[in-house]
């Protein structure tokens, strides 16, 4: 099929792909936070070749992308969010052999967490309490205390923009403090190899206690999205935001944590524009306030 500037996508969508595509859904449901407005195009492919067409479709095309793993860190505009949301909820296939987990993207975090306990398999206790996809975690490299889900990868398979299909082995790629050096708003994370390592139940019971505790001093009634700033280096955003003022302060139905300044919770009808307008307000009165300016951890999407 031949596409170009000027190709009716919206109609090639609706005639071509209606057996993985949806109009009009409402995101606020599929985020922590509640709150986004409606995909033009919802896609929940379940299978590697229908990323790999959705994306094809989308170069040739030119219409936006927007991956959506878990909605645990995420925060939607609450107008029509044009073109195609994709979502990985529905690959969600897992493989344990031995020591080596194969999983899908949409696999859920807290599950592989909680299977490899079962198994007596160490590597992945840090991430004890952290929701969301294994795609979205490899994404924005999640983790506590200095260890992050990139670092236990053996292999990860990926769509690129133009839907090909990559390998990244061990060594082709790296982590960092909240981020992973292969990440692209323009890449699909699609299947990802874990390596563990076999341990006694009492080992991984300690290992995970360590990060049980440090999760004490987080909000947990409230729907919020984690941590909204990234920490800077030899410092906290919550202390910085704390020390700015910034608790309490409201937007709409967006409201600072006064349990920890760095979570936004949704107090009740808010909208994606004021979650974006508070991040706003508070990176703008650290600023003023110790001259240090914030970067997001949540990452704002069809805005
Ligand atoms: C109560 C709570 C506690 C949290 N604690 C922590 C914590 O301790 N440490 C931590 O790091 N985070 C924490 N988070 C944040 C969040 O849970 C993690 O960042 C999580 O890994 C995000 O995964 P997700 O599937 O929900 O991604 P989403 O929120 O859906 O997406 C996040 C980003 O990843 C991209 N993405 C998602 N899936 C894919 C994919 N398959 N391919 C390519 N890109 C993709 C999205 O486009 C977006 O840019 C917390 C969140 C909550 C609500």
């Amino acid at each position: 099929m031949l596409f170009g500037v000027g190709i009716n996508w919206r109609e090639e969508l609706k005639s071509g792909y209606a057996h993985i595509l949806k109009e009009n859904v409402g995101l606020a449901a599929l985020l922590a936070l509640g709150v986004g407005g409606e995909a033009e195009f919802f896609a929940e492919p379940s299978s590697l070749d229908e990323v790999c067409e959705i994306f094809r479709l989308g170069i040739d095309a030119g219409f936006p992308i927007y991956i959506l793993g878990g909605g645990t860190n995420v925060v939607f505009s609450d107008r029509k969010v044009e073109g195609v949301t994709l979502s990985a909820r529905r690959l969600f296939r897992v493989c344990w052999d031995g020591e080596l987990l194969t999983a899908e993207a949409g696999a859920s975090m807290p599950m592989v967490v909680s299977e490899a306990a079962k198994r007596c398999l160490t590597g992945v206790e840090f991430a004890y309490g952290i929701p969301g996809s294994l795609g979205g975690a490899v994404a924005g490299n999640a983790g506590a205390l200095g260890r992050g889900v990139v670092d236990i990868l053996e292999e990860v398979t990926t769509v690129e923009r133009d839907g090909s299909v990559r390998k990244w082995r061990k060594g082709e790629f790296s982590g960092s403090y909240r981020s992973c050096s292969f990440f692209s708003p323009y890449r699909f994370i699609a299947e990802c190899k874990i390596k563990f390592q076999s341990a006694s139940i009492e080992d991984v019971k300690r290992e995970t206690e360590v990060f049980k505790k440090a999760r004490v001093g987080q909000p947990k009634k409230d729907r919020n999205a984690g941590c909204t700033f990234k920490n800077p280096v030899g410092d906290s955003a919550g202390r910085l935001l704390d020390i700015s003022g910034c608790k309490g302060l409201r937007v709409g139905g967006a409201v600072v944590s006064d349990v920890h300044a760095n979570f936004i919770i949704n107090s009740g009808g808010a909208s994606g524009e004021d979650i974006a307008e508070l991040i706003e307000l508070c990176r703008d009165m650290v600023f003023k306030k110790t001259g240090v300016c914030l970067e997001n951890e949540i990452k704002l999407l069809g805005f």
